[in-house]
C-alpha cells in the first residue's frame, strides 16, 4: 500500500474497482468473505476489548447472562452494513496484496478470561493494524472517535506489537471517512482492565448505574437531568437495567439571553451537577 495515501483513498480506489467490475477486486471481496471467523469461546465469564471504557454494569449483566431486548430490524441491518464496510476495507488490502490478518483472535497473554478480535492487520509499509468503526452521519458532527475506541485498539497494539488506526466510516453517506493513529497511555487501559476484573470478582453484586448527565433542551430554556447517552444505546435499558429513565428539569429561563433560574427541591448531588453544568457552557 502507499503509505502516504489516506485508508478512504484506497478503500475508493478499491470500491471504483470492484463496480468497474476488474476480477481481482471482485475475487477480493469474495475471498475476504469466505475467509473463517474464529467460533466464539463458550466461557461466558469473558470480558472483551470492546468493554473497556465501556459502562462496566453493562459487562457485568452479560457476564450473568441477564435479559437484554433483542435488536430490531433496522439495528440488524445496521450491523450487517457495519460488517460490510469491514469486509471491504479487509478487501481492499487483499486488492492490494496487503491483507496479513482479519478477524483473528489477539492473545491476552498476562491476563485470565480476557477476549479480544482485531479487524485487521495489513502491511501498510510496515504492519499496521485497522480498526474499522461505522457512525451514523450525525455523529460526526459531534466528533465520532470515542474513548472506548481508542482503548480497544490500544489493547490490540499492545498485544500485537503493531500500530493500530481507528478508521471511521459514515454509514449514511454524508461526511468523508475520519482515520486516527492510536497513541496514549497504556497504562490507563490496563488500569481499567483491572476494574473491569475487580468488578467481575465481585459479582453477583453490580457496579452502579452510569451517572445521569445535564443537558440544555427545548431550544436552549431548560437544563434537564437525563441518563447517560451510552443507556440509550443500551440493550439491557429498562429491561436488566434500570437507569433511573425519569427526566427532570433542573432549571429554566423564559428566553435564552435570561440566565437559568434553578428549579425548587433540587438534592445537592442535583445542585452540584446544574453548577457544574453551568460553568461549563458560561465557559464555552
Ligand atoms: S442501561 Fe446504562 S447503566 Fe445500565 S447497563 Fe446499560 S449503559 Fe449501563
Amino acid at each position: 500500500m502507499d503509505r502516504s495515501k489516506e485508508l478512504a483513498e484506497h478503500y475508493r480506489d478499491f470500491v471504483r474497482a470492484w463496480k468497474a467490475d476488474e476480477h481481482k477486486a471482485r475475487m477480493a471481496f469474495v475471498d475476504v468473505c469466505a475467509l473463517p471467523v474464529p467460533e466464539r469461546s463458550g466461557d461466558t465469564t469473558r470480558l472483551y476489548a470492546t468493554d473497556i471504557g465501556s459502562c462496566p454494569r453493562k459487562a457485568m449483566l452479560r457476564i450473568l447472562g441477564k435479559a437484554k431486548r433483542t435488536a430490531t430490524l433496522a439495528e440488524e441491518l445496521m450491523y450487517d452494513e457495519a460488517e460490510m464496510i469491514e469486509a471491504r476495507m479487509a478487501a481492499t488490502c487483499l486488492w492490494q496484496d496487503g491483507l496479513v490478518d482479519y478477524q483473528s483472535r489477539v492473545e491476552i497473554r498476562d491476563r485470565e478470561g480476557w477476549g479480544a478480535r482485531l479487524d485487521i492487520v495489513a502491511d501498510y509499509g510496515g504492519l499496521t493494524g485497522i480498526e474499522v468503526k461505522s457512525s451514523r452521519s450525525a455523529a460526526f458532527k459531534f466528533g465520532v472517535r470515542k474513548a472506548n475506541h481508542d482503548h480497544q485498539a490500544r489493547l490490540y497494539s499492545h498485544y500485537r506489537e503493531v500500530p493500530w488506526i481507528l478508521f471511521y466510516a459514515d454509514r449514511g453517506g454524508a461526511n468523508h471517512p475520519e482515520q486516527y493513529k492510536v497513541d496514549g497511555d497504556w497504562s490507563a487501559t490496563g488500569l481499567i482492565m483491572d476494574e473491569l476484573e475487580a468488578c467481575r470478582a465481585a459479582l453477583p453484586d453490580l457496579p452502579p448505574v452510569l451517572d445521569k448527565v445535564a443537558n440544555e433542551r427545548d431550544r436552549k430554556k431548560t437544563v434537564k437531568l437525563e441518563p447517560a447517552w451510552e443507556c440509550g444505546y443500551c440493550n439491557y435499558a429498562d429491561i436488566s437495567c434500570k437507569p433511573l429513565t425519569g427526566i427532570k428539569t433542573l432549571a429554566s429561563r423564559g428566553h435564552t439571553d435570561i440566565p437559568y433560574v434553578p428549579k425548587p427541591g433540587l438534592s445537592p448531588g442535583e445542585r452540584t451537577i446544574l453548577d457544574d453544568y453551568l460553568q461549563k457552557i458560561s465557559e464555552g
